[in-house]
């Protein structure tokens, strides 16, 4: 697991701090431009898609999961530098879709 790769909502940032264990963590940043820490296993096998603030909705609105992963290779392809603007235009996006009957 690299800074860049994509779980989902998330971009992994960077390792952080082994959790108690001695497991891998990393920060992650979100879709909705908050930043997260998850562990590696977690990322690595589904577990997490968002920082909690879309949970189920990134494996079932795959429209929608398709423009976010669009945004994030735009992310991929930037410097460091984090576009807050794009993320949470897409954030905005993600809450519409929420509304019952697009599901
Ligand atoms: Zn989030």
């Amino acid at each position: 697991m690299t800074p860049g790769d994509r779980h989902g909502y998330l971009v992994v940032l960077r390792e952080s701090s082994r959790a108690a264990n001695g497991g891998r963590r990393y920060v992650c940043l979100c879709a909705c431009g908050r930043e997260t820490t998850q562990r590696w296993q977690d990322l690595r096998a589904g577990n997490v898609v968002s920082c909690g603030c879309i949970g189920r909705l990134g494996r079932i609105a795959s429209l929608n999961a398709r423009n976010v992963r669009a945004a994030h290779q735009r992310r991929q392809q930037q410097a460091r530098g984090i576009d807050a603007d794009s993320l949470g235009i897409l954030y905005s996006l993600a809450q519409r879709q929420r509304e019952p009957g697009l599901l």
